[in-house]
């Protein structure tokens, strides 16, 4: 069956209504400026509304023409729009916009996706914001939420913001296209986010396949688990790069974990995106492999950890930057990216050695402290842990000895903890790139946290977030008190 969208948007329409306007549209209706429109979206990107909202009202009250913002330096810039993100960057294009705008469009905002996108600091999805928003003219602004949502609807199949853009021109009907971003965003914001969405209150939830959605769930208490403790998100981003460029920001932003833990970042520490190093909120810890462009781990924390410990004190595993710990008061936080076995089995002997010393490595760590493991563990347990468990049987990740390892870490007093939650089939972290596998969700679910038996009551929620793209797992999360 279709996706109805024609019931849908003006039904969203009208639910947004008593929610909050995002900040661009409400600097177009108050000012109608299409500078002041151009500035605020630039500020706004991965910047949370209120801070964008904030940071806008100073940098007018200073420059509220490409005249004024003219006479002002980079470092002023930087000061009254600081703490929006990568506000180095933005102060830097902000300070290029009145010459570019004056040589070059007569000092006039251009209202062409071709034009905006060669002003400094605009990408499409700007480009498509101001036109939109500023111009009133057709543009489809696509990000995080729209992509993210319409997927979820099944109203396209798009594995990047780009292409879904592409496919909404071919498909959504125009009279949407002015007003989807502002729609979407709102709606994403406040009702379908990006974890645990609340399709328990949501207003179109009879039309929506939920597809990739794991709701968020209750307590017994009848508050929503996911309103208590600390949030911990895992992901394996496969190229920290290549993730930075398709939204890996705006997902750590949207999400709002307390810890992010990667693997696989692939990337040398002089090799960090600036804007990843520009990322506000967090502390950063980076244990990358020796070899370039080859595993490694990072921790994001909003929690300032005692003490960080690089690896497990093993030199051939340390040397492929697989273990990052934090040490907290009152439980160690371990990141870890296992080995895969590779094909024809190759590197099963070091898989095997490796998956002896994190087993040694927890219950050492165990006897003082929680310890909470994320990451991905490069092995689907059970059958119901991949879709075809038949024609894998003994392929790397689903081999009897790794399944077996799996059964060992349990039976030590582990808990897998999505499985406390959630006994259904087809819950999967990973993905292969070929043969459309994630659209029909072949997948296997590799990518697990764990802790340790005496603490799974400390475990309120556990989730798969595969309606979160970017790469070829998507993010697992669990709630912890
Ligand atoms: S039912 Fe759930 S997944 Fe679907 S749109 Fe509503 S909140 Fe989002």
């Amino acid at each position: 069956m279709s996706f109805p969208i024609d019931i849908v948007i003006p039904r969203l329409e009208k639910e947004v209504r008593g929610l909050e306007v995002p900040v661009v549209d409400l600097i177009a209706a108050q000012t109608q400026d299409p500078f002041k429109v151009l500035v605020a979206t630039i500020l706004s990107a991965r910047t949370k509304d209120e801070v964008t909202a904030a940071a806008a009202r100073r940098l007018f009250d200073r420059a509220a023409t490409a005249q004024e913002l003219a006479a002002l330096s980079v470092a002023e810039l930087e000061k009254l729009i600081y703490p929006v993100g990568f506000f180095r960057n933005k102060a830097r294009y902000l300070n290029q916009l009145p010459e570019v705008l004056a040589t070059r469009f007569q000092g006039a905002v251009p209202s062409s996706i071709e034009e905006l996108i060669t002003l400094p600091g605009v990408g499409r999805k700007t480009a498509n914001l101001v036109r939109s928003v500023a111009f009133m003219l057709p543009a489809i602004c696509v990000d995080t939420h729209v992509h993210r949502i319409m997927n979820i609807w099944g109203y396209v199949q798009t594995s990047t913001p780009l292409q879904t853009e592409m496919a909404l021109r071919e498909k959504l009907p125009q009279q949407y296209w002015l007003r989807i971003n502002s729609l979407l965003v709102a709606f994403g914001q406040a009702v379908c986010r990006p974890v645990a969405p609340h399709c328990d209150i949501c207003c179109i939830s009879e039309h929506c396949p939920r597809l990739g959605v794991t709701p968020r769930k209750r307590n017994t208490r009848g508050r929503t688990a996911m309103s208590v403790g600390q949030h911990f998100l895992s992901w394996n981003v496969n190229g920290l790069r290549a993730a930075v460029g398709k939204g890996l920001l705006e997902v750590i932003a949207s999400c709002n974990a307390d810890i992010v833990a990667l693997q696989e970042i692939k990337a040398q520490l002089d090799q960090l995106p600036k804007e990843v190093l520009e990322l506000q909120g967090y502390r950063q810890f980076w244990h990358p492999a020796e070899k370039k462009g080859y595993a490694g781990t990072a921790v994001f924390s909003k929690i300032e950890p005692l003490q960080v410990y690089y690896g497990i004190g093993t030199e051939d595993i340390d040397r492929e930057g697989r273990v990052l710990t934090l040490e907290f008061d009152d439980y160690y936080f371990i990141n870890t990216y296992f080995p895969n076995a590779q094909p024809g089995l190759k590197r099963m002997d070091f898989k095997q050695h490796f998956n002896r010393a994190m087993l040694e490595y927890m219950n050492r760590l165990r006897q003082a402290k929680t310890v909470v493991l994320g990451g991905d563990l490069n092995v689907a347990h059970k059958e119901i842990d991949l879709a075809r468990p038949k024609e894998n049987r003994q392929n790397p990740g689903f081999s009897d000895e790794e399944r077996a390892w799996m059964d060992t870490l349990l039976a030590a007093g582990y808990v897998d903890t999505f499985r406390q939650f959630c006994q259904d089939p087809g819950q999967y972290t990973w993905w292969s790139y070929r043969s459309n596998a994630r659209e029909r969700n072949i997948g296997w679910r590799i990518d697990y946290f764990v802790v340790d038996e005496a603490s799974g009551a400390r475990v309120r929620d556990a989730a798969i977030h595969s309606n979160i793209f970017g790469s070829d797992h998507c993010p697992v999360s669990i709630r912890f008190t």
